[in-house]
């Protein structure tokens, strides 16, 4: 189907930007249309004005932090996230799950922020960004606010952003020196659509500290496992410590997984068990190398 008529601005910079989208109430961001412009074309939504942010220079820069922190703006696409040195660098992990985003035309427009800001549970990048304890620096009419990772990613579709603000870039501290980051997911193809995806954050060397278990696509957003957590923090670092506390992962632990044609809800609780063993134990053995 071809896109309905739309007005379409492209602002200099973001105050500019701020003030169209306040100009109109169905006015909404363009970052690099991979999903909003396939949404519009098949009428399952309707905007008055587009927004066109993706070339503001503002919101494509990639900063590293004297202690080796990262901001990355909001319009950075999944290839320049994939070949960045800085990224590599710094965290590794993302390169790599950008890379992963399904085919290179994707990868070649899409966005760090338009992959947070459509909040679709079974993306790539939200559980991986939870588990590095990244923040969502959003830029509104009256200023701008910081929202952790863990609390943007509000339910399908629904990012936590409030009417006329933009993500304008994502800020993730640097990883320890004695921490590592797994991530895990079960695809229905290779590097397609996530039947469960796991990612995780150890830190610590004979005894796990700072774990966090991020657990998607087992309910409208992704969630850290706290039961889980619990149970590794402290607990010396071996493969039966991850094995035990995998199992807080059951029946009545607040997940709500769907079933559909990909697999039932009780597969893909099962799944996530696995998944979040294997992460764990992917970020300790990453962890003990570094
Ligand atoms: C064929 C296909 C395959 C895909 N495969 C994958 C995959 O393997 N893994 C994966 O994770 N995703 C996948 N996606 C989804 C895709 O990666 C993302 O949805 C898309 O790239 C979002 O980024 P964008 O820059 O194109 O955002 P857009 O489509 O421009 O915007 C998406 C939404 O976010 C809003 N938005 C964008 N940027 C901002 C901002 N800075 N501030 C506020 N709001 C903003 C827009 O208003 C819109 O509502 C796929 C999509 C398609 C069409």
């Amino acid at each position: 189907m071809l896109l309905e008529s739309v007005e379409y601005t492209r602002p200099r910079n973001l105050d500019e930007a701020l003030r169209a989208l306040a100009s109109r109430e169905g006015a909404a961001v363009l970052a690099g249309g991979q999903s909003l412009v396939n949404v519009l074309k098949n009428r399952v939504a309707s905007v008055d004005l587009l927004v066109d942010v993706s070339r503001l220079d503002e919101l494509r820069r990639i900063e590293v932090g004297a202690d080796g922190g990262l901001e990355i703006g909001a319009c950075v696409t999944y290839d320049e996230l994939e070949r960045s040195d800085d990224i590599r660098g710094a965290q590794p992990m993302l390169a790599s799950a950008a890379g992963h985003i399904e085919d290179r035309q994707i990868r070649n427009r899409g966005t760090i922020g338009g992959n947070c800001c459509l909040s679709d549970p079974s993306n790539n990048l939200p559980p991986l960004l939870i588990a590095l304890g990244a923040t969502m620096n959003v830029q509104g009419p009256g200023g701008g606010r910081q929202v952790p990772a863990e609390d943007f990613f509000f339910g399908y579709f629904m990012p936590a952003l409030e009417p006329g603000e933009i993500l304008r870039s994502i800020s993730i501290p640097p990883l320890a020196d004695d921490a590592g980051v797994g991530y895990q997911a079960l695809s229905v193809g290779h590097d397609s659509k996530a039947i469960v995806r796991a990612a995780a954050h150890v830190r610590g060397g004979d005894t796990i500290e700072d774990a966090r278990v991020v657990l998607a696509v087992v309910g409208p957003r992704p969630v850290r496992h706290s039961a889980m957590e619990d149970l590794l923090n402290g607990a010396p670092a071996s493969a039966e410590t991850v094995e035990r506390a995998s199992e807080a992962i059951g029946d009545g632990d607040g997940l709500e997984p769907i079933s559909d044609a990909h697999g039932s809800a009780d597969y893909r609780r099962r799944v996530a068990r696995v998944l979040a063993r294997r992460a764990v134990y992917e970020a300790m053995m990453r962890g003990a190398r570094s």
